[in-house]
């Protein structure tokens, strides 16, 4: 079968009332909207609109979901690949994929493309990785980065990419004109994690009035994505039981398992 390597969408519907905590990040963002939506304002005295800002940060805190969200907020389509999808591609096609995403995002203009896990193809050049070729992996960020630099001023085509690793990134993507902005996502402290837990809590028919600051407590570590899972994981014990609403120790029990999850995870890793 053939993997779907983008699609695009314009994502109406994620906005920054879907995206929890996450304040600094969201006002950073927020100017990459403004360019969108406005691009003739920003030019108008000479000035270049950025190409392209990264988004770093452990697993699960929300980079996808921010960049849908630029889009959604921007009312622009949302163009997005993995960086995982071009692993083990044969010779010539990631660059190829490369180019006919940016000539659909330019033909849709203003646009956002997303590249999660950018550092699958952007790690730096000439070190090795576990995975694929590496000259095809060279060709794919070679590709990237040409792309970059052949944007005009108004091409109003924002590229937002996501890691985990900055670290292992090739300095060429950080040039100026390129990824020059970083945006750091961090996991939620207490605060951000209430926050989080009320955005995932909307559509959950609870039996009880929940003590949200208990269930932020009750989940240090947790990112974004393990708390949308405690909540669904209760709705889905309590419907196991047959009950009519989710109550306070489905989403202890919820809490338990996905603990549970975590740790096991962290065992193969180690
Ligand atoms: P990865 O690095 O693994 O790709 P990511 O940082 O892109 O992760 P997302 O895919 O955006 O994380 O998050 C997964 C899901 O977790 C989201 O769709 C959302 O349901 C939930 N989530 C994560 N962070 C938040 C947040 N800050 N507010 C609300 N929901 C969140």
């Amino acid at each position: 079968s053939k993997a779907k390597l983008f699609d695009e969408k314009t994502d109406t519907r994620t906005s920054f009332k879907d995206v929890a905590g996450l304040e600094g990040a969201k006002e950073e963002i927020e100017e990459i909207v403004e360019f969108l939506k406005n691009p003739d304002k920003y030019t108008s005295l000479g000035g270049k609109i950025p190409k392209g800002a990264l988004l770093v940060g452990p697993p699960g805190t929300g980079k996808t979901l921010l960049a849908k969200a630029v889009a959604g907020e921007a009312k622009v389509p949302f163009f997005s690949l993995s960086g995982s999808d071009f692993v083990e591609m044969f010779v010539g096609v990631g660059a190829s994929r490369v180019r006919d995403l940016f000539k659909q995002a330019k033909d849709k203009s203003p646009a956002i493309i997303f590249i999660d896990e950018i550092d699958a193809i952007g790690r730096a050049r000439g070190k090795s990785n576990f995975t694929g070729s590496n000259d095809e992996r060279e060709n794919t960020l070679n590709q990237l980065l040409t792309e970059m630099d052949g944007f005009g001023t108004n091409t109003n085509v924002i590229v937002l990419a996501a890691t985990n690793r900055a670290d292992v990134l090739d300095k060429a993507l950080m040039r100026a004109g390129r990824f020059d902005r970083q945006i750091y996502v961090d996991l939620p402290d207490i605060r951000e994690r209430k926050e989080i837990f009320e955005v995932h809590l909307r559509p959950i028919k609870t039996s009880e009035t929940l003590d949200v600051d208990f269930l932020a407590k009750q989940t240090p570590g947790f990112s974004g994505a393990d708390i949308a899972n405690v909540c669904n994981e209760a709705a889905l014990i309590a419907a196991r039981k047959e009950k009519k609403a989710v109550s306070k120790q489905d989403f202890l029990d919820a809490v338990d398992r996905i603990v549970g999850g975590l740790e096991k995870k962290n065992k193969i890793i180690t």
